[in-house]
């Protein structure tokens, strides 16, 4: 149930329904809005009645929420959530766009890639230094080493940085040099790394499990909203299908489900969801036009002696057209939506 305070409610009107919803068991999340406060109820066990609320002073209504996740959901909060990133925002009314390497290889790799990308117009650069690997002889991350080289290159080129943490052990490490932690698809239904992602003080961009329902990944993400981080970007790269023409079925429709049901910014990752270069810009156009608030794109300056992922990075010409349309086609919309 979401209690929704007057406008004019005052600090102790909001302190009596705070304690009341305690004293009946209950857990209570005040949601601050830009207009009114509304205070979640958690931890109830079966349905809560209204009319408990209702007549209290300062309450304007009290909405049950029908939907299993809570925090993540339209329901709790209708406003989208803007997640700032340094300068960026994310989830705003501007498209996103999040690139580089799918590891870091060394610091000239990186800072090649960045300045590349940077370039084009990326917002955020990409790269991971533990690398989730399906197989253990494959090239495993540079570690503590491949953190360094993200901050030299956030140091270099002014971008901040976006990477991958794959265990509770890494936690600590990852969240002290990255600027968004990357949860991956691997780890969406990993429960103690999500409870810890929610006393992260950065932001966790949270991908699809590649077999989940969007009820799962929801809430996965409610595992760290509830654990008291709500800058959550979630990410869908794709799900596992029969098909072999692509590595994933990007799952588009996931994207407008996703904006209907939660507040929380949804981008689109092309690259994992295709596996191969000449699949990437026409799914990012798709996955503009359906409404993603942003991609994350792999790219390469030599994706031939790439150590993870060659085959689907774009080269950086490739990257700079893809660019350049997503940005058309994502203006034409955003003024035909203001026009109309
Ligand atoms: C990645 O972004 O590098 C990655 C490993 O992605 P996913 O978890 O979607 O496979
Ligand atoms: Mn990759």
């Amino acid at each position: 149930m979401l209690i929704v305070m007057d406008q004019k409610a005052t600090p102790e009107e909001i302190d009596v329904v705070l304690a009341v919803i305690e004293e009946r068991g209950y857990t209570a999340r005040p949601i601050p809005g830009g207009e009114r406060v509304s205070i979640g109820i958690l931890n109830n066990k079966g349905p809560v009645d209204a009319s408990q609320f209702l007549g209290l002073p300062g309450v304007k209504d009290a909405i049950p929420v029908t939907r299993p996740y809570k925090l993540v959901s339209r329901e709790f909060r209708l406003e989208n959530t803007v997640i700032q990133v340094g300068d960026v925002s994310v989830g705003n009314d501007g498209l996103l766009i999040v690139a580089g390497p799918c590891a870091v290889e060394s610091e000239s790799q990186a800072l090649t890639i960045a300045k590349h990308v940077r370039g084009a117009g990326a917002h955020l650069f990409r790269g991971g230094a533990y690398k989730p690997r399906t197989s253990p002889y494959s090239f495993q991350g540079l570690g503590k080493e491949g953190l360094e080289i993200l901050a030299r290159v956030r140091e270099s080129t002014g971008m901040p940085v976006v990477t991958e943490v794959m265990d509770f052990e890494t936690f600590d490490l990852v969240e002290e040099y990255a600027d968004v932690i990357q949860i991956g698809t691997r780890n969406m239904q990993n429960f103690s790394l999500l409870r810890r992602a929610g006393q992260a003080r950065k932001p966790i961009l949270l991908k699809r499990g590649m077999a989940a329902t969007i009820d799962e990944w929801l809430m996965a993400a409610e595992y760290i909203l509830e654990g008291g981080n709500s800058n959550v970007i979630l990410c869908e790269r794709g799900v596992r299908t029969f098909v072999h023409h692509s590595r994933n079925t990007l799952d588009l429709s996931a994207v407008s489900v996703v904006l209907k049901e939660s507040h929380l910014p949804i981008i689109v990752d092309p690259s994992h969801a295709a596996g191969r270069r000449d699949q990437v810009i026409p799914l990012s156009r798709a996955a503009v036009a359906v409404g993603a608030q942003g991609l994350m794109v792999e790219v390469h300056h030599a994706p031939e002696k790439a150590l993870s992922d060659g085959a689907q990075s774009l080269y950086p010409h490739q990257f700079e057209r893809l660019c350049r349309q997503v940005r058309t086609i994502f203006n034409n919309l955003k003024a035909d939506e203001t026009s109309s």
